[in-house]
């Protein structure tokens, strides 16, 4: 099949990182760890809030000094306007301190799904991969990171390099971003500089790693298993403030949408409620809030909050589909799938809304890429990526509930086994008192007979 991509992004001025008022209260979840401040407590700006509990989740730092309240799996900060302490910057010495730097800095992956950046750089690296390919029409952050913090990144980039020693590093740029290209054409060094194809999903994990070794990744492969890792832009830029001393608790979103009256790119804590962003930049006419970017992204819930994967904020005017109608079955959505999955196939097998999912009948829910390729090309408005994220939802939650009655019956199994076992002991002690019983009895007659 010929493929086909969805039309290349223009790469304007993303402006300058801004900042908004702060909002009244930062809501921060727990998720995976706990609170090691009292309830009640006053913390500094950049203060350890919260502590692990898994192996993969990360600290949490106050952004701002401030009142803590302790909610259920939420800390709750109502900022008090009080300036931070200057930070000591930090000069791990090898690999192992500095990872533990990333760690204990909460310095988790920027470009959409937070993973603990410390659990994916490690020595024996055979690429380096710093992703400046933000393909996602819409969304300018990491553009605006690096346009404003370009020799800061470098210069991070040479101490992450020396630490790690990866056997190539390569910044990986969308090769229509021309700003991109002539900012870092000349401070690249010894970094190689390389296009990724001009077409959203380009900047996707699978996408790069095969634009840039020419060999794809087979179906549920991690780049690590290849000794690649890839780390976005702006997390590249939480590393730099890492070796500043600052932990990770902002992050650049780009603000944008039909009913944002200053669309552009600011910095904003963690924790800060989506609805304060719509109440600053937005109007009375916001009827709906996407998060994540505009192909990639989801209709906010109720009480999001900005965390790690918030590349953007969309206030939309009006509902941000189109009335969707029945799939024509027209095959415009195959083409552009750059998983080579037929979304028209996937949309007929999705899980029903009477639970009958089975892993046989969504065979390609888990290697899509989530990407909204196929959404955006739909002439039927069939919001394909939110079904499909929907639909795998169902089907891991189906997987673990099976999991977990699986486990339930194995339980169940061992526990009948050993009763039967400890029945059948029983019974052949019953059977084996008797025959004694049976013999004492027989030999007691024998001896009366005698007398
Ligand atoms: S959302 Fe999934 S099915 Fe649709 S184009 Fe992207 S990878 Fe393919
Ligand atoms: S593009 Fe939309 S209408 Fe056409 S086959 Fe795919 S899902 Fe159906």
């Amino acid at each position: 099949m010929t493929r086909a991509t969805i039309p290349a992004k223009a790469y304007t001025d993303p402006g300058p990182v801004r900042a908004i008022p702060d909002a009244d209260t930062l809501n921060l979840p727990l998720a995976g760890r706990f609170a090691c401040v009292a309830d009640g407590a006053w913390v500094d700006a950049d203060e350890t809030v919260a502590l692990p509990t898994r192996p993969d989740a990360l600290p949490l730092h106050a952004p701002l000094a401030g009142a803590v309240h302790l909610a259920d799996d939420v800390l709750v900060l109502t900022p008090t306007g009080a300036e931070s302490s200057p930070p000591a910057p930090a000069r791990p010495a090898d690999t192992i301190e500095f990872l533990a730097l990333l760690r204990d800095m909460g310095v988790a992956g920027l470009g959409g799904a937070g993973f603990p950046t410390h659990l994916k750089l490690r020595p024996g690296l055979d690429m380096l991969i710093v992703n400046a390919v933000e393909c996602e029409p819409g969304v300018s952050a990491d553009q605006a990171v690096l346009e404003s913090r370009i020799d800061e990144l470098i210069a991070a980039l040479d101490r992450l390099v020396d630490l790690i020693g990866p056997a190539e590093t390569v910044i990986a740029v969308d090769g229509h971003n021309a700003r991109a290209k002539d900012l870092l054409a000349s401070r690249a060094g010894a970094f190689r500089l390389a296009d990724a194809p001009a077409a959203h999903p380009a900047g996707s994990e699978r996408q790069l790693v095969a634009a840039l070794t020419g060999n794809p990744l087979a179906p549920g492969e991690r780049p690590a298993a290849r000794r690649i890792a890839l780390i976005n832009l702006s997390t590249l830029a939480a590393i730099a403030d890492a070796f500043d001393g600052r932990p990770m608790s902002h992050r650049v979103v780009t603000v944008h949408g039909d009913a944002c009256s200053d669309p552009g790119n600011f910095r904003i804590a963690f924790g800060t409620p989506i609805a304060h962003i719509a109440n600053v930049l937005g109007g009375d006419d916001v009827t709906a809030i996407r998060t994540g970017g505009s192909l990639t992204g989801s209709l906010a819930a109720p009480g999001a909050v900005v965390g790690p994967g918030t590349l953007a904020v969309e206030l939309l005017r009006h509902t941000p589909a189109r009335e969707a109608v029945p799939c024509i079955r027209c095959g415009v959505c195959a083409p552009v799938c750059p998983e080579q999955l037929n979304p028209q196939r996937l949309l007929e097998s999705l899980p029903s809304p009477n639970g009958d999912t089975t892993d046989s009948r969504n065979p390609g829910l888990d290697a899509c890429l989530l990407c909204g390729a196929c959404t955006a090309v739909c002439p039927s408005a069939i919001p394909l990526n939110d079904l499909f994220r929907a639909g795998r939802a169902a089907l891991r939650a189906e997987r673990a509930a099976n999991a977990a009655a699986d486990r339930a019956r194995e339980r169940f199994e061992r526990h009948a086994a050993r009763d039967r076992a400890r029945a059948a002991r029983r019974a052949e002690r019953l059977r084996s008192r008797r025959q004694k019983a049976d013999a004492k009895a027989l030999i007691a007659a024998a001896k009366g007979r005698r007398t």
